[in-house]
């Protein structure tokens, strides 16, 4: 791939995506956004000259513009191949009797609003990549967007009930990865809802069976094989599909 734009890349599953890339140089150019960057991320930006952090909290939409304007001054015409919509919040303990507005409100903003309006933003990015790499097949090589979802965001997999913000946010973000796979397959964009499995991360907690570097490697096994075929599926990171 000749770029990638990862959100929330200061830790987690985000930083585990810098980290992949950089170590079997998958990209020539990365663009790690975040909040505030953590001590490891900018150790890999002083040891890798083609990763470059940009400051970007995903609530304020009104940032995106400057951030689009920073990726061009950096790939010129030939645009942004991937966009991972990464970065996620996940309010806990959110049974019916207990959840707030403010809770589900927050979970819409940072897990489905943001996704798509960054992807809105990016657009005519992806649509130079896409055009510049008319060689490539469908797929990351070409143009993509890989919104981060979980299986929390599946309908018909929900047997225990409860997590209102998260499970609302993630459905209602898989509806949106569907319809980008609508909307942008004519402009040659691959579209796919990703579970990551269950990973230990500040977000996964301790008791998760997965290592982050095991997710994140199938993540992008999984990714890279992507083709037409593909766009608009729900997939985990081990490649299989889940249902919506
Ligand atoms: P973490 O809680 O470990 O990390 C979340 C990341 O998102 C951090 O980088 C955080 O940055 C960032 N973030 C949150 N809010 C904002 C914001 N307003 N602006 C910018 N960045 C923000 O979570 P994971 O790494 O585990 O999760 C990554 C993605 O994977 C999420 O979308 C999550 O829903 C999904 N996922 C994770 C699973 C798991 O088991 N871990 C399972 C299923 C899905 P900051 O440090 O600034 O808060």
């Amino acid at each position: 791939m000749k770029s990638v734009l990862i959100t929330g890349a200061n830790r987690g599953l985000g930083l585990g995506m810098v980290k992949y890339l950089t170590k079997h140089n998958k990209a020539e150019t990365i663009f790690a956004t975040c909040r505030k960057e953590s001590e490891e991320l900018k150790q890999l930006s002083h040891e890798n000259k083609n990763l470059h952090i940009l400051n970007l909290d995903v609530a304020n939409t009104g940032n995106y513009g400057e951030i689009s304007s920073q990726i061009s001054g950096v790939v010129g015409s030939i645009g942004l191949n991937l966009l991972i919509n990464n970065a996620g919040i996940s309010t806990k303990f959110t049974k019916l009797n207990l959840v707030k507005t403010e809770q589900l409100l927050d979970n819409l903003t940072i897990n489905t609003i943001a996704p798509i309006m960054l992807t809105k933003t990016l657009l005519p990015l992806l649509k130079q990549a896409a055009e510049a790499n008319k060689d490539q097949p469908f797929g990351v090589r070409r143009a993509a967007v890989i919104n981060m979802s979980s299986i929390l965001g599946s309908i018909a997999q929900n047997d225990q009930g409860g997590f209102y913000p998260y499970r609302c946010s993630k459905a209602a973000l898989n509806a949106a990865t569907k319809s980008m796979s609508i909307d942008l397959k004519k402009d040659q964009i691959l579209v796919a809802s990703m579970h990551p499995g269950w990973v230990r991360t500040d977000m996964g907690g301790k008791n998760a069976p997965l290592d982050v570097d095991t997710s994140i490697a199938g993540i992008f096994a999984t990714v890279e094989r992507l083709g037409e075929a593909d766009t608009g599926r729900f997939l985990q990171y081990d490649g299989s599909e889940l249902p919506w």
